[in-house]
């Protein structure tokens, strides 16, 4: 869990940014940017580790936090969205959208915005909850007839523990771009596994004569320096001519040696002589 304890103020920002709808999408469920706002993505189909790793890590975290002490998932699955959408530049992006405040928290009387006033004309008079612009309007009313009004009070809708665990964790990854270290390097010594077992395929592919048990040796005599390529690229990435460089090197090592030992090897009938 990621804790930052965020003061309400920095949350409303957080909040605010996060419903802010782009103006040039269209959107498939009705909640996006209305009552759930997006707070981290992640091209799925890029090379970005660092991103894959933060998205899910964030994905576990929020969800987490919206569960947290039940034992079922009604309410992450009512307030996370892992949303996934097609995108003209990336490919596929995947969005986590979060509800932001709590289902009990009141809209404004004259829009569909969640209220930030509590405002009433006279005493006892009934009570509106009106959002900060409706409120303006509202004032300007009061004022020009002269009516009598008690002093508006703020009102604070309460955010959703999922929505405050988001908030936290995009104010950490402001600070410290990687959420969770351990998954991230994980993550990048499988990439490079998998990249390097491609790229020493390729190489051995050059030498199709060499038997199954020479290929399984040279490529045990070259595993340590491969190795070694860790850490080089960015995202596991592996430099395939580096890789096929290293292994023609161990095979020359590995021929040399064994023509060595054939011709430092007694020749058949050699030692019946000396042994005459
Ligand atoms: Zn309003």
């Amino acid at each position: 869990m990621i804790s930052y304890a965020l003061d309400r103020e920095s949350l409303e920002e957080i909040a605010e940014a996060a419903l802010e709808r782009p103006s040039d999408a269209m959107f498939y469920d009705d909640r996006l940017f209305t009552t759930h706002g997006a707070v981290l993505h992640w091209a799925e189909r890029g090379d970005n580790l660092l991103e894959e790793s933060n998205y899910l890590t964030a994905l576990d975290l929020i969800r987490s936090a919206a569960d947290d002490g039940r034992t079922d998932t009604e309410v992450s699955d009512a307030h996370v969205i892992d949303g996934s959408a097609g995108h003209w530049l990336v490919g596929s992006l995947r969005t986590i959208y979060v509800q932001v405040y709590e289902d009990d928290a009141i809209r404004c009387r004259d829009c569909d915005e969640i209220a930030a006033w509590a405002v009433s004309r006279k005493k006892h008079g009934r009570r509106r909850f009106l959002c900060d612009s409706h409120k303006d309007t509202w004032d300007w009313e009061t004022e020009r007839h002269g009516l009598r009004a008690l002093p508006p009070i703020e009102y604070r809708p309460r955010f959703t523990a999922a929505f405050k665990q988001a908030g936290e964790i995009v104010t950490a990854l402001e600070g410290y771009p990687i959420l969770d270290e351990s998954d991230y390097s994980e993550r990048e010594h499988e990439r490079f596994e998998s990249n390097l077992n491609e790229a020493l395929s390729d190489a051995q592919r050059e030498y199709e004569y060499d038997s199954e048990a020479q290929t399984a040796d040279i490529a045990e005599r070259a595993h340590e320096e491969l190795g070694e390529l860790y850490g080089q690229h960015a995202d596991g990435a592996v430099a395939w001519d580096a890789v096929a460089a290293i292994y023609r090197d161990a095979r020359n090592a590995y021929f040399a040696e064994l023509a060595n030992a054939h011709l430092n090897a007694p020749i058949a009938g050699q030692l019946a002589l000396i042994a005459a």
